[in-house]
């Protein structure tokens, strides 16, 4: 599998993973990829959930010529390979931990920022008429232990007294009546505004309403070469060339060893990975009685997340392998069927039908950045840590927002910095490895 931190950019014309998602998908798009030379006011690079939402809001209300430039195809990157949740908030960092860093009263910005990105997802499958498969059902976060509920239940409190009703504690019993049973769950916190979707077709629709819009999106082009000149920037393709005044990287988890040095060292490709089973019998369905729509996720360090596909099938994910090289060894596979069976041990030994991974942009603090270089000509944004789904659709507004209009942006922390660097990169894997041995001892 591709791998990040060695190469440096995606090859062109790989096939989408042999994912539930991509499965689904009756007709992709036909797309032609970059063979001449093209002008535009921007270049983006990366046709995920970032890429396309930010071009959209440039040519729809911007009325900028934009031009995306993808390695793949659209949604070839974690945005069609997701788990399709719609959560509020991004990073590793909760509300209250913000609260503890910046103050509430930022945090409490933040927390506006998080609704307002799953308004951004919400507007989009309105506008766009997007099928994909919404299933409103909310996010329940789990004790894996019982150690964990006293902390669940205080943070719930202190979140639903501060940020509405829309976040209560759920004790293990009204899991087990409302939500799903399973004999090592013990209460979580619910957050009802969350809904499922299906990624692939939801980044599809975003592909659709940006080309509707008049922008040029080229597939299987990397950008294999950047040089910049005084007033604008040339990407170099195999067979192209782009020439534009402004460049937005929206490559997040997969932004090559070489991309630019704004943002080298800045961020950590993860692996994250995920398993699909079999359609469940009528009486396994009933046993484990896990809520339609419901997305689920453990206190674990190294978390399981889970949901119940509209098929009846389950969705089950967590970490993936270290390096690109092992991302398909089947231990991974084994590691998280095995996870599956202690969440529901009646669905032990059940067959996988799918398994794929894609890499998350893990940052050195927690969480992301929107931000541009010094002359602002090129701008990004990355480190969604894991949960980027809504936030990055949010951020590709906000992108184009900080181009057209930056007077209009909210003033956050995402924007106030540059991700910082890892200090001693070169060794980011080696202290993943002896993480995740420490985390699966702790958990
Ligand atoms: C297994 C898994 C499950 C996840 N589940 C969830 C979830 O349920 N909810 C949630 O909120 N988040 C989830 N995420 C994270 C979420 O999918 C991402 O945060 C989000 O999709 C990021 O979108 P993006 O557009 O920034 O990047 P991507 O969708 O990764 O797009 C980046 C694109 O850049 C392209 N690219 C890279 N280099 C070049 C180059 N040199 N030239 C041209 N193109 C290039 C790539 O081909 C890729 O298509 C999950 C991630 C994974 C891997």
């Amino acid at each position: 599998m591709y791998d990040p931190i060695v190469e440096p950019y995606p090859k062109s014309h790989q096939q989408y993973p042999d994912s539930y998602w991509a499965k689904s998908i009756e007709k992709f798009p036909e797309t032609t990829s970059l063979v001449n030379d093209i002008q535009a006011d921007i270049a983006i690079i990366g046709a995920g959930y970032t890429g396309l939402s930010s071009a959209y809001h440039l040519a729809k209300k911007y009325g900028k010529s934009v031009v995306v430039i993808e390695a793949n195809d659209p949604g070839w990157g974690c945005s069609g390979r997701n788990a399709g949740f719609v959560l509020p908030g991004t990073g590793r960092l909760s509300l209250l931990d913000m609260e503890q860093k910046w103050g509430r009263e930022t945090a409490q910005s933040v927390f506006q920022e998080y609704m307002e990105s799953i308004d951004t997802v919400n507007d989009f499958i309105e506008q766009g008429n997007i099928d994909c498969d919404k299933t409103p059902g909310g996010y329940l976060k789990l004790a894996h232990k019982r150690a964990k509920v006293e902390g669940l239940r205080k943070q719930a409190e202190k979140l639903s007294e501060r940020y509405g009703e829309s976040v209560k504690f759920v004790c293990s019993q009204e899991v087990n009546n409302a939500f799903l049973k399973s004999a090592n769950m013990f209460g979580g916190i619910y957050f009802d505004k969350s809904f499922a979707v299906n990624p692939m077709k939801l980044v599809l629709g975003y592909y659709q309403m940006a080309t509707e819009a008049g922008v040029k999106v080229f597939s299987n082009s990397p950008v294999i070469n950047w040089q910049q000149k005084t007033n604008h920037h040339c990407l170099y393709t195999q067979n192209g060339r782009v020439t534009a005044e402004k460049v937005i990287i929206a490559t997040n988890g997969y932004t090559g060893s070489k991309m630019h040095p704004l943002i080298a060292n800045r961020h950590f490709p993860v692996l994250s990975s995920i398993i699909v089973t079999r359609p469940l019998k009528i009486s396994e369905l009933a046993t484990i009685q896990l809520k339609a729509g419901l997305m689920a996720m453990d206190t674990r360090r190294m978390k399981y997340y889970y949901r119940l596909l509209p098929d009846n099938r389950i969705l089950f994910g967590g970490r993936g392998a270290i390096n690109g090289k092992k991302a398909n060894n089947p231990i991974n596979k084994k590691r998280l069927a095995q996870g599956l069976k202690n969440t529901f041990p009646v669905l032990d030994k059940i067959d996988i039908d799918h398994f794929w991974s894609g890499w998350v942009s893990a940052s050195c603090d927690n969480y992301p950045r929107i931000n541009h270089s010094e002359d602002k000509s090129i701008h990004y944004s990355m480190g969604y840590c894991g949960s980027g789904l809504a936030f990055s659709t949010l951020a590709g507004k906000r992108l184009a927002q900080n181009i057209c209009e930056p007077e209009s942006l909210p003033n956050l922390p995402f924007w106030q910095s540059q991700l910082p660097k890892f200090p001693f990169s070169q060794f980011r894997r080696v202290g993943l490895s002896a993480y995740y041995a420490l985390a699966s001892l702790r958990d």
